[in-house]
Protein backbone atom coordinates (compact mmCIF):
# COMPACT_ATOMS: atom_id res chain seq x y z
CA UNK A 1 0.00 0.00 0.00
CA UNK A 2 1.20 3.87 -0.82
CA UNK A 3 1.95 5.59 2.39
CA UNK A 4 0.12 9.04 1.76
CA UNK A 5 2.23 11.53 1.08
CA UNK A 6 1.81 14.63 4.03
CA UNK A 7 2.84 18.41 4.01
CA UNK A 8 4.88 19.60 6.43
CA UNK A 9 2.80 22.15 7.74
CA UNK A 10 -0.21 24.04 6.35
CA UNK A 11 -4.21 24.03 7.19
CA UNK A 12 -6.65 22.09 6.60
CA UNK A 13 -9.43 24.15 4.87
CA UNK A 14 -12.51 23.51 3.97
CA UNK A 15 -13.14 22.56 0.64
CA UNK A 16 -16.51 24.05 -0.65
CA UNK A 17 -15.84 21.44 -3.89
CA UNK A 18 -19.19 20.14 -3.83
CA UNK A 19 -20.54 22.99 -5.59
CA UNK A 20 -19.13 21.61 -8.55
CA UNK A 21 -16.80 18.53 -8.14
CA UNK A 22 -19.80 16.52 -9.61
CA UNK A 23 -20.62 18.94 -12.33
CA UNK A 24 -19.50 17.62 -15.97
CA UNK A 25 -17.15 20.27 -18.19
CA UNK A 26 -19.76 22.28 -20.30
CA UNK A 27 -19.17 24.37 -23.13
CA UNK A 28 -19.46 28.18 -22.50
CA UNK A 29 -20.90 31.35 -23.87
CA UNK A 30 -20.03 33.01 -27.38
CA UNK A 31 -19.38 36.28 -26.40
CA UNK A 32 -20.31 39.66 -29.23
CA UNK A 33 -17.29 40.91 -27.86
CA UNK A 34 -13.82 39.50 -26.56
CA UNK A 35 -10.65 41.25 -25.28
CA UNK A 36 -7.23 40.14 -25.25
CA UNK A 37 -4.70 42.09 -22.60
CA UNK A 38 -1.36 41.57 -23.94
CA UNK A 39 -0.10 41.02 -20.54
CA UNK A 40 -2.30 37.50 -19.59
CA UNK A 41 1.15 35.59 -18.40
CA UNK A 42 3.95 36.21 -16.17
CA UNK A 43 7.34 37.82 -17.85
CA UNK A 44 7.11 40.31 -20.89
CA UNK A 45 3.80 41.81 -22.41
CA UNK A 46 3.14 40.65 -26.12
CA UNK A 47 3.16 43.15 -28.62
CA UNK A 48 -0.06 43.44 -30.70
CA UNK A 49 0.48 42.00 -34.05
CA UNK A 50 -2.64 43.01 -36.28
CA UNK A 51 -4.15 46.48 -36.51
CA UNK A 52 -7.82 47.85 -36.32
CA UNK A 53 -10.07 46.54 -39.28
CA UNK A 54 -7.91 42.95 -39.63
CA UNK A 55 -9.96 39.84 -40.15
CA UNK A 56 -8.91 37.01 -37.26
CA UNK A 57 -9.85 33.68 -37.09
CA UNK A 58 -9.82 30.89 -33.96
CA UNK A 59 -5.85 30.82 -33.48
CA UNK A 60 -4.77 33.82 -35.43
CA UNK A 61 -2.20 35.16 -33.43
CA UNK A 62 -3.05 38.75 -31.99
CA UNK A 63 0.01 39.22 -29.75
CA UNK A 64 3.61 38.20 -30.38
CA UNK A 65 6.32 37.33 -27.57
CA UNK A 66 9.41 39.94 -27.79
CA UNK A 67 11.74 38.06 -25.51
CA UNK A 68 12.02 34.82 -23.79
CA UNK A 69 9.93 34.82 -21.08
CA UNK A 70 6.62 36.49 -22.67
CA UNK A 71 4.39 34.54 -24.45
CA UNK A 72 2.14 34.63 -27.81
CA UNK A 73 -1.62 35.31 -28.00
CA UNK A 74 -4.02 34.06 -30.12
CA UNK A 75 -7.66 34.84 -30.81
CA UNK A 76 -10.42 32.45 -29.03
CA UNK A 77 -13.34 33.64 -32.36
CA UNK A 78 -13.02 34.40 -35.94
CA UNK A 79 -14.23 38.19 -36.78
CA UNK A 80 -12.70 41.70 -37.04
CA UNK A 81 -10.52 43.67 -35.04
CA UNK A 82 -12.48 46.23 -33.55
CA UNK A 83 -10.24 48.07 -31.56
CA UNK A 84 -6.55 48.34 -30.13
CA UNK A 85 -6.64 50.03 -26.88
CA UNK A 86 -6.53 50.22 -22.80
CA UNK A 87 -8.61 47.91 -21.00
CA UNK A 88 -9.08 46.47 -17.22
CA UNK A 89 -7.19 43.35 -17.08
CA UNK A 90 -6.77 40.98 -13.90
CA UNK A 91 -3.20 42.37 -13.65
CA UNK A 92 -4.48 46.03 -14.05
CA UNK A 93 -4.94 48.59 -17.14
CA UNK A 94 -3.28 46.69 -20.12
CA UNK A 95 -2.97 47.62 -24.02
CA UNK A 96 -5.56 45.29 -25.08
CA UNK A 97 -7.35 43.78 -28.49
CA UNK A 98 -10.76 43.74 -28.69
CA UNK A 99 -12.43 41.27 -30.98
CA UNK A 100 -15.95 41.59 -32.55
CA UNK A 101 -16.92 38.14 -33.00
CA UNK A 102 -18.49 37.05 -36.40
CA UNK A 103 -20.21 33.88 -35.05
CA UNK A 104 -18.59 31.62 -37.89
CA UNK A 105 -15.64 30.02 -35.86
CA UNK A 106 -13.14 29.76 -38.50
CA UNK A 107 -10.16 28.06 -37.37
CA UNK A 108 -6.36 28.67 -38.20
CA UNK A 109 -4.82 26.06 -36.19
CA UNK A 110 -1.13 24.63 -36.33
CA UNK A 111 0.16 21.34 -38.45
CA UNK A 112 -0.18 18.76 -35.46
CA UNK A 113 2.68 16.78 -34.43
CA UNK A 114 3.27 13.14 -33.64
CA UNK A 115 5.52 11.33 -30.58
CA UNK A 116 8.47 11.71 -32.76
CA UNK A 117 8.98 14.99 -32.20
CA UNK A 118 12.45 16.29 -30.90
CA UNK A 119 13.10 18.29 -27.56
CA UNK A 120 13.70 21.50 -29.78
CA UNK A 121 9.96 21.11 -31.96
CA UNK A 122 8.39 20.33 -28.61
CA UNK A 123 9.78 23.93 -27.12
CA UNK A 124 9.08 25.55 -30.27
CA UNK A 125 5.30 24.55 -30.39
CA UNK A 126 4.82 25.34 -27.12
CA UNK A 127 6.62 28.89 -27.85
CA UNK A 128 4.39 29.25 -31.08
CA UNK A 129 1.49 28.22 -29.09
CA UNK A 130 1.31 30.55 -26.22
CA UNK A 131 0.92 27.70 -23.93
CA UNK A 132 1.44 28.91 -19.95
CA UNK A 133 0.77 28.06 -16.76
CA UNK A 134 -2.98 26.96 -15.71
CA UNK A 135 -2.76 26.77 -12.39
CA UNK A 136 -2.41 30.85 -11.38
CA UNK A 137 0.66 32.22 -12.02
CA UNK A 138 0.95 32.07 -16.04
CA UNK A 139 4.67 31.29 -16.67
CA UNK A 140 5.51 30.28 -20.00
CA UNK A 141 5.37 26.95 -20.90
CA UNK A 142 8.79 26.90 -23.06
CA UNK A 143 10.58 28.30 -20.10
CA UNK A 144 9.07 26.44 -17.33
CA UNK A 145 9.56 23.26 -18.74
CA UNK A 146 12.94 23.24 -20.24
CA UNK A 147 16.13 21.85 -18.63
CA UNK A 148 18.81 24.39 -17.63
CA UNK A 149 22.16 23.46 -16.79
CA UNK A 150 21.56 19.87 -16.22
CA UNK A 151 19.15 17.13 -17.69
CA UNK A 152 15.84 16.53 -16.08
CA UNK A 153 15.39 13.18 -13.90
CA UNK A 154 12.19 14.07 -12.63
CA UNK A 155 8.70 14.75 -13.84
CA UNK A 156 6.25 16.14 -10.90
CA UNK A 157 2.69 16.72 -12.60
CA UNK A 158 0.98 18.68 -9.97
CA UNK A 159 -2.76 17.38 -9.46
CA UNK A 160 -3.29 18.65 -5.88
CA UNK A 161 -5.71 21.62 -6.70
CA UNK A 162 -5.43 22.47 -2.99
CA UNK A 163 -7.23 25.95 -3.05
CA UNK A 164 -11.38 26.12 -2.05
CA UNK A 165 -14.08 25.86 -4.49
CA UNK A 166 -11.80 25.11 -7.68
CA UNK A 167 -12.29 21.98 -9.28
CA UNK A 168 -11.00 22.52 -13.17
CA UNK A 169 -8.14 20.40 -12.41
CA UNK A 170 -10.32 17.82 -10.63
CA UNK A 171 -12.42 17.43 -14.11
CA UNK A 172 -10.23 17.58 -16.21
CA UNK A 173 -8.31 14.80 -14.78
CA UNK A 174 -11.77 12.74 -14.77
CA UNK A 175 -12.51 13.75 -18.47
CA UNK A 176 -9.42 14.17 -20.06
CA UNK A 177 -7.35 11.49 -18.41
CA UNK A 178 -6.10 9.54 -21.70
CA UNK A 179 -4.81 13.36 -23.23
CA UNK A 180 -2.92 13.90 -19.22
CA UNK A 181 -1.25 10.62 -19.54
CA UNK A 182 0.10 10.77 -23.27
CA UNK A 183 1.51 13.96 -22.85
CA UNK A 184 2.81 12.69 -19.71
CA UNK A 185 4.58 9.65 -21.16
CA UNK A 186 5.77 11.98 -24.24
CA UNK A 187 7.56 14.36 -21.63
CA UNK A 188 9.28 10.64 -19.92
CA UNK A 189 10.50 9.78 -23.54
CA UNK A 190 11.66 13.18 -24.58
CA UNK A 191 14.16 13.55 -21.47
CA UNK A 192 14.52 10.30 -20.38
CA UNK A 193 13.14 10.71 -17.27
CA UNK A 194 13.66 8.47 -13.96
CA UNK A 195 10.60 9.27 -12.05
CA UNK A 196 7.56 10.38 -13.70
CA UNK A 197 4.76 11.15 -10.87
CA UNK A 198 1.39 12.90 -11.13
CA UNK A 199 0.43 13.51 -7.37
CA UNK A 200 -3.15 14.24 -6.57
CA UNK A 201 -4.84 14.79 -3.32
CA UNK A 202 -6.67 12.29 -1.58
CA UNK A 203 -9.76 13.64 -1.59
CA UNK A 204 -9.87 13.01 -5.07
CA UNK A 205 -10.36 9.54 -5.14
CA UNK A 206 -12.12 9.72 -8.47
CA UNK A 207 -9.31 11.30 -10.35
CA UNK A 208 -6.64 8.71 -8.75
CA UNK A 209 -8.91 6.12 -9.53
CA UNK A 210 -9.46 7.38 -13.31
CA UNK A 211 -5.80 7.92 -14.07
CA UNK A 212 -4.66 4.79 -12.62
CA UNK A 213 -7.23 2.85 -14.48
CA UNK A 214 -6.02 4.48 -17.79
CA UNK A 215 -2.04 4.33 -17.24
CA UNK A 216 -2.68 0.45 -16.88
CA UNK A 217 -5.03 0.40 -20.48
CA UNK A 218 -2.25 2.05 -22.13
CA UNK A 219 0.65 0.50 -20.22
CA UNK A 220 2.27 3.40 -19.01
CA UNK A 221 4.57 1.74 -16.04
CA UNK A 222 7.01 4.05 -15.37
CA UNK A 223 4.23 6.20 -15.04
CA UNK A 224 2.89 6.92 -11.05
CA UNK A 225 0.46 8.01 -9.87
CA UNK A 226 0.66 9.24 -5.84
CA UNK A 227 -1.87 10.01 -3.50
CA UNK A 228 -0.83 12.72 -1.28
CA UNK A 229 -2.56 13.97 2.08
CA UNK A 230 -5.46 16.97 1.14
CA UNK A 231 -4.62 19.55 3.18
CA UNK A 232 -3.56 23.19 2.36
CA UNK A 233 -0.95 24.38 0.59
CA UNK A 234 -0.24 21.14 -0.63
CA UNK A 235 -0.41 22.52 -4.36
CA UNK A 236 2.14 24.80 -3.93
CA UNK A 237 5.08 23.47 -6.01
CA UNK A 238 7.66 24.05 -3.58
CA UNK A 239 5.41 21.96 -1.04
CA UNK A 240 4.51 19.15 -3.31
CA UNK A 241 8.33 18.62 -4.59
CA UNK A 242 8.84 18.19 -1.01
CA UNK A 243 6.30 15.97 -0.21
CA UNK A 244 6.33 13.65 -3.36
CA UNK A 245 10.40 13.31 -3.97
CA UNK A 246 11.63 15.05 -0.35
CA UNK A 247 13.59 17.88 -2.39
CA UNK A 248 14.09 21.16 -1.46
CA UNK A 249 14.23 24.04 -4.50
CA UNK A 250 16.91 26.70 -2.82
CA UNK A 251 15.18 30.21 -2.54
CA UNK A 252 15.94 32.16 -5.75
CA UNK A 253 15.88 29.20 -7.77
CA UNK A 254 13.58 27.18 -10.18
CA UNK A 255 12.66 23.48 -10.53
CA UNK A 256 14.24 23.12 -14.19
CA UNK A 257 18.00 24.22 -12.85
CA UNK A 258 17.96 21.02 -10.89
CA UNK A 259 16.74 19.03 -13.04
CA UNK A 260 12.96 18.88 -11.94
CA UNK A 261 10.01 19.25 -14.63
CA UNK A 262 6.84 20.56 -13.00
CA UNK A 263 3.60 21.50 -14.58
CA UNK A 264 -0.25 21.46 -13.95
CA UNK A 265 -2.54 19.06 -14.80
CA UNK A 266 -4.53 21.50 -16.67
CA UNK A 267 -1.23 22.95 -18.60
CA UNK A 268 -0.05 19.46 -19.69
CA UNK A 269 -3.80 19.28 -21.28
CA UNK A 270 -3.43 22.44 -22.98
CA UNK A 271 0.30 20.97 -24.02
CA UNK A 272 -1.37 18.06 -25.28
CA UNK A 273 -3.70 19.99 -27.50
CA UNK A 274 -0.76 22.11 -28.77
CA UNK A 275 1.66 19.17 -29.26
CA UNK A 276 -0.81 16.72 -30.88
CA UNK A 277 -3.85 19.15 -32.32
CA UNK A 278 -1.93 21.93 -33.48
CA UNK A 279 -4.62 23.89 -30.96
CA UNK A 280 -2.99 27.36 -29.46
CA UNK A 281 -4.03 28.02 -26.25
CA UNK A 282 -7.45 29.89 -26.86
CA UNK A 283 -9.96 28.01 -24.43
CA UNK A 284 -9.81 26.54 -20.43
CA UNK A 285 -11.92 25.29 -18.30
CA UNK A 286 -12.71 27.85 -15.34
CA UNK A 287 -14.90 27.27 -12.02
CA UNK A 288 -17.36 29.71 -11.65
CA UNK A 289 -18.81 29.24 -8.25
CA UNK A 290 -19.63 30.63 -4.59
CA UNK A 291 -22.55 31.25 -2.53
CA UNK A 292 -24.30 33.69 -4.58
CA UNK A 293 -23.79 31.85 -8.31
CA UNK A 294 -27.48 30.51 -9.25
CA UNK A 295 -25.74 27.59 -11.16
CA UNK A 296 -21.91 26.81 -10.24
CA UNK A 297 -20.13 25.03 -13.04
CA UNK A 298 -17.29 23.87 -14.58
CA UNK A 299 -17.00 26.04 -18.41
CA UNK A 300 -14.98 25.70 -20.85
CA UNK A 301 -14.30 29.03 -21.70
CA UNK A 302 -13.25 31.14 -24.84
CA UNK A 303 -9.38 33.41 -23.34
CA UNK A 304 -10.86 37.17 -23.78
CA UNK A 305 -14.66 36.16 -22.30
CA UNK A 306 -15.75 39.05 -20.15
CA UNK A 307 -16.52 37.54 -16.17
CA UNK A 308 -20.19 39.07 -16.67
CA UNK A 309 -21.28 36.52 -19.85
CA UNK A 310 -19.73 33.99 -17.58
CA UNK A 311 -21.76 34.44 -14.46
CA UNK A 312 -24.63 35.42 -16.61
CA UNK A 313 -24.44 31.74 -18.54
CA UNK A 314 -24.18 30.27 -14.59
CA UNK A 315 -27.57 32.01 -14.54
CA UNK A 316 -26.53 35.25 -12.89
CA UNK A 317 -26.19 36.75 -9.16
CA UNK A 318 -29.26 35.46 -6.56
CA UNK A 319 -28.43 38.36 -4.75
CA UNK A 320 -26.27 41.37 -3.80
CA UNK A 321 -22.61 40.94 -4.62
CA UNK A 322 -19.90 41.73 -1.80
CA UNK A 323 -17.00 40.55 -3.42
CA UNK A 324 -15.84 38.75 -6.51
CA UNK A 325 -12.26 36.88 -6.69
CA UNK A 326 -9.85 35.91 -9.83
CA UNK A 327 -8.89 32.41 -8.23
CA UNK A 328 -9.50 30.80 -4.93
CA UNK A 329 -10.04 32.52 -1.64
CA UNK A 330 -6.55 31.62 -0.43
CA UNK A 331 -4.48 33.01 -2.48
CA UNK A 332 -7.00 34.65 -4.84
CA UNK A 333 -6.99 38.16 -5.76
CA UNK A 334 -10.54 40.58 -5.59
CA UNK A 335 -11.67 42.29 -8.50
CA UNK A 336 -14.87 44.84 -8.77
CA UNK A 337 -15.21 45.24 -12.48
CA UNK A 338 -17.26 42.49 -14.31
CA UNK A 339 -16.54 43.50 -17.73
CA UNK A 340 -12.93 42.16 -17.05
CA UNK A 341 -12.05 39.25 -19.45
CA UNK A 342 -10.91 36.05 -18.07
CA UNK A 343 -7.50 35.08 -19.77
CA UNK A 344 -5.15 31.82 -19.90
CA UNK A 345 -4.68 31.44 -16.13
CA UNK A 346 -7.79 32.21 -14.52
CA UNK A 347 -9.03 29.09 -12.74
CA UNK A 348 -11.60 29.92 -10.60
CA UNK A 349 -14.41 33.03 -10.87
CA UNK A 350 -15.73 32.81 -6.74
CA UNK A 351 -18.66 35.22 -5.51
CA UNK A 352 -19.70 36.06 -2.34
CA UNK A 353 -22.73 37.53 -0.78
CA UNK A 354 -23.06 41.40 1.30
CA UNK A 355 -21.66 39.21 4.36
CA UNK A 356 -18.07 39.85 2.47
CA UNK A 357 -17.60 43.51 2.51
CA UNK A 358 -17.76 43.06 6.64
CA UNK A 359 -14.24 43.33 7.62
CA UNK A 360 -13.30 41.47 10.93
CA UNK A 361 -11.82 43.22 14.00
CA UNK A 362 -8.15 43.07 14.25
CA UNK A 363 -7.14 42.61 18.32
CA UNK A 364 -4.15 42.47 19.38
CA UNK A 365 -1.94 39.47 18.59
CA UNK A 366 -2.21 37.22 21.33
CA UNK A 367 1.36 35.72 21.30
CA UNK A 368 -0.04 31.95 20.31
CA UNK A 369 2.35 31.51 17.26
CA UNK A 370 -0.25 29.74 15.13
CA UNK A 371 1.01 31.44 12.26
CA UNK A 372 4.70 30.53 12.79
CA UNK A 373 3.55 26.61 13.09
CA UNK A 374 1.70 26.49 9.72
CA UNK A 375 4.00 28.40 7.71
CA UNK A 376 5.34 26.37 4.87
CA UNK A 377 8.08 27.96 4.49
CA UNK A 378 9.08 28.12 8.01
CA UNK A 379 8.76 31.97 8.42
CA UNK A 380 8.02 34.03 11.59
CA UNK A 381 4.98 36.14 10.22
CA UNK A 382 3.97 37.96 12.81
CA UNK A 383 7.62 39.31 13.21
CA UNK A 384 7.54 40.52 9.43
CA UNK A 385 4.08 42.13 9.88
CA UNK A 386 5.22 43.75 12.77
CA UNK A 387 8.88 44.98 11.18
CA UNK A 388 6.66 46.43 8.07
CA UNK A 389 4.51 47.97 10.32
CA UNK A 390 7.04 50.11 12.21
CA UNK A 391 8.70 50.47 9.16
CA UNK A 392 11.70 48.32 9.23
CA UNK A 393 12.35 47.10 5.49
CA UNK A 394 15.52 45.71 6.42
CA UNK A 395 14.22 43.51 9.27
CA UNK A 396 11.72 42.20 6.55
CA UNK A 397 14.57 40.97 4.32
CA UNK A 398 16.29 39.73 7.71
CA UNK A 399 13.41 37.35 8.16
CA UNK A 400 13.54 36.21 4.57
CA UNK A 401 9.83 37.74 3.48
CA UNK A 402 11.25 37.12 -0.33
CA UNK A 403 10.61 33.83 0.73
CA UNK A 404 6.62 33.70 0.78
CA UNK A 405 4.83 31.87 -1.07
CA UNK A 406 1.59 34.23 -0.62
CA UNK A 407 -0.43 31.01 0.58
CA UNK A 408 -2.30 33.06 3.15
CA UNK A 409 -1.95 29.61 6.06
CA UNK A 410 -0.95 32.78 8.53
CA UNK A 411 -3.67 35.38 8.09
CA UNK A 412 -6.35 31.85 8.05
CA UNK A 413 -5.06 30.79 11.51
CA UNK A 414 -4.58 34.07 13.42
CA UNK A 415 -7.40 34.26 16.05
CA UNK A 416 -6.82 37.37 16.36
CA UNK A 417 -7.90 38.23 12.78
CA UNK A 418 -4.36 39.93 12.09
CA UNK A 419 -3.90 40.42 8.42
CA UNK A 420 -0.38 38.72 8.20
CA UNK A 421 -0.12 38.27 3.93
CA UNK A 422 -1.13 41.34 3.71
CA UNK A 423 1.26 43.11 5.39
CA UNK A 424 4.35 40.70 4.24
CA UNK A 425 2.93 41.97 0.43
CA UNK A 426 2.80 45.78 1.49
CA UNK A 427 6.44 45.34 3.06
CA UNK A 428 7.59 43.20 -0.07
CA UNK A 429 6.19 45.83 -2.39
CA UNK A 430 8.32 48.36 -0.40
CA UNK A 431 11.03 46.59 -0.45
CA UNK A 432 10.45 46.15 -4.28
CA UNK A 433 10.33 49.95 -4.78
CA UNK A 434 12.73 51.06 -2.40
CA UNK A 435 16.67 51.79 -3.24
CA UNK A 436 17.03 48.54 -0.44
CA UNK A 437 20.07 49.93 1.73
CA UNK A 438 22.83 47.89 1.91
CA UNK A 439 23.84 48.65 5.29
CA UNK A 440 23.86 46.07 8.16
CA UNK A 441 20.49 46.14 10.07
CA UNK A 442 20.36 47.02 13.92
CA UNK A 443 19.21 44.54 16.12
CA UNK A 444 15.41 43.65 16.13
CA UNK A 445 13.65 44.70 19.57
CA UNK A 446 10.96 43.45 17.70
CA UNK A 447 9.07 39.84 19.73
CA UNK A 448 6.35 38.74 19.64
S1 LIG B 1 4.22 33.98 5.69
FE1 LIG B 1 3.74 33.63 3.56
S2 LIG B 1 4.29 31.48 3.23
FE2 LIG B 1 4.16 31.76 5.43
S3 LIG B 1 2.05 31.21 5.96
FE3 LIG B 1 2.06 33.42 5.61
S4 LIG B 1 1.49 33.66 3.45
FE4 LIG B 1 2.12 31.52 3.72
S1 LIG C 1 -0.23 37.01 14.77
FE1 LIG C 1 -2.04 35.81 15.24
S2 LIG C 1 -1.42 33.69 14.96
FE2 LIG C 1 0.47 34.90 15.04
S3 LIG C 1 1.08 34.83 17.19
FE3 LIG C 1 -0.19 36.66 16.96
S4 LIG C 1 -2.28 36.02 17.47
FE4 LIG C 1 -1.09 34.15 17.11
Amino acid sequence: MQRLLRPRKGVPVSGHKELTAGKPIVEGPIPSELVFPMMMHSGVPAEVCVKVGDQVRIGTQVGRAPQHISANIHSSVSGTVKAIEQRDSFRGPTLSVVIENNGLDDKQWLEPLDESISAEKFFGRLRDAGITGKGGAGFPAHVKLSPRNQRHRYVLINGAECEPFSTTDHRTMLEYAPEILHTVELLRRLFNTEHNVIAIEDDKPDAIARLQEVAGDLGYKHIRIRKVHGRYPQGDQGVLLRSVFGLEIPQGKFPNEMGILTSNVSTVKAVHDAVFMGRPLVRRVITVTGPVIANPQNVLTRVGTPVRELVDFCGGFTGDVGKMINGGPMMGRPFSAPEIPVVKDTTTILCFGAEARVRPEERACIRCAKCIDVCPVNLQPILISNARRAGRLDLCKVLKAESCIYCGCCTYICPSRIPLLKDIMAGLEQLRQSEAPRSKPQNSSIQL
